[in-house]
C-alpha cells in the first residue's frame, strides 16, 4: 500500500470463533472510528447479489434459499461446518464464491475513504489470515478468548452445542498461530466492561500510529 500523506490507516480486526470480534468493532465504532465488517458484507452478498447466488446454486443446489430469498443458514452450516468428509471442501468453494467480491468491496471502501482523507478505517474480518489478506493491512488486531469462553459465548449467542462450536474452532486456525501473526493481541477473558476498558487503551495507542513503513 502506498505511503503518502492521504494515507488511511487500515486495520484488521480478527479473531477465532466467539472472540469478541464483533463486540471490540463495536466498542471501537462506539468511539467515532470507521468500521466496515466483511463478514456483514458477505452474507449481504449471498443473499443481494444475483452472481453470487447463482454460483451458490450451482454448488449446492436451490435449497439454499428459502421461498422468501432468504439464506437457508441451517441446511448450508451443515454443508460446510457438518462432520460429512465433503465439508471442508465445501467450505474452500463456498470462500472460492464469496471472498473475491469481499475482499475487490474492501479494496473499494479502503480506496474511497482514503480519496476523502479519512485518517483510520477498522475492518473487522474473520478471514484475514485464512485468506492470505494480511498485505492489504497496515496494522492487525487479535482478539482472543480462553476455549471455553468461546464455546460458552457462542452456544449462548446462537444455539449451538458446545460440541459444535468445538468442531468449527477445530477447523480453524489455533489461537497461537494467530497471535503470532498479529500487531495486537486484545485478550477478552473477563467482562464486557473489562474488555472495553482494553479497546480504550489500545485505541489511544493506534491514534499516534504512522502507516509501518513509515515508522521509526
Ligand atoms: P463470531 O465468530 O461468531 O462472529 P465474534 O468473534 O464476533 O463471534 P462476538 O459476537 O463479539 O464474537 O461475541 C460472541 C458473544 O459473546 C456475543 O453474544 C457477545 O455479546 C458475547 N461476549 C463477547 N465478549 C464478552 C465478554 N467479555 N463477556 C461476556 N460476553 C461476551
Amino acid at each position: 500500500m502506498e505511503t503518502n500523506k492521504n494515507h488511511t490507516l487500515v486495520i484488521g480486526i480478527t479473531g477465532g470463533i466467539g472472540s469478541g470480534k464483533t463486540t471490540v468493532a463495536k466498542i471501537i465504532a462506539d468511539n467515532g472510528f470507521i468500521v466496515i465488517s466483511t463478514d456483514d458484507k458477505a452474507k449481504e452478498l449471498m443473499t443481494d447479489n444475483l452472481e453470487v447466488m447463482k454460483k451458490i446454486i450451482e454448488v449446492f443446489g436451490g435449497e439454499v434459499y428459502l421461498p422468501d430469498g432468504s439464506l437457508n443458514s441451517p441446511f448450508l452450516s451443515s454443508m460446510v461446518f457438518g462432520t460429512d468428509k465433503n465439508s471442508k471442501r465445501n467450505l474452500e468453494k463456498l470462500n472460492s464464491i464469496v471472498h473475491p467480491p469481499v475482499i475487490d468491496f474492501m479494496i473499494e471502501e479502503v480506496k474511497r475513504l482514503e480519496e476523502a482523507g479519512e485518517p483510520f478505517v477498522f475492518i473487522e474480518s474473520a478471514l484475514i489470515f485464512e485468506a492470505g489478506l494480511e498485505e492489504g493491512f497496515d496494522y492487525i488486531i487479535v482478539v482472543d478468548a480462553d476455549e471455553e469462553y468461546s464455546v460458552e459465548r457462542v452456544s449462548e449467542k446462537t444455539g449451538m452445542s458446545p460440541e459444535e462450536v468445538r468442531m468449527r474452532i477445530e477447523m480453524q486456525m489455533s489461537r497461537d498461530e494467530k497471535k503470532g501473526l498479529a500487531d495486537f493481541v486484545i485478550e477478552n477473558n473477563g467482562t464486557e466492561v473489562e474488555l472495553a476498558s482494553s479497546v480504550k487503551s489500545l485505541i489511544n495507542i493506534i491514534k499516534y500510529l504512522k502507516p509501518p513503513e513509515i515508522s521509526e
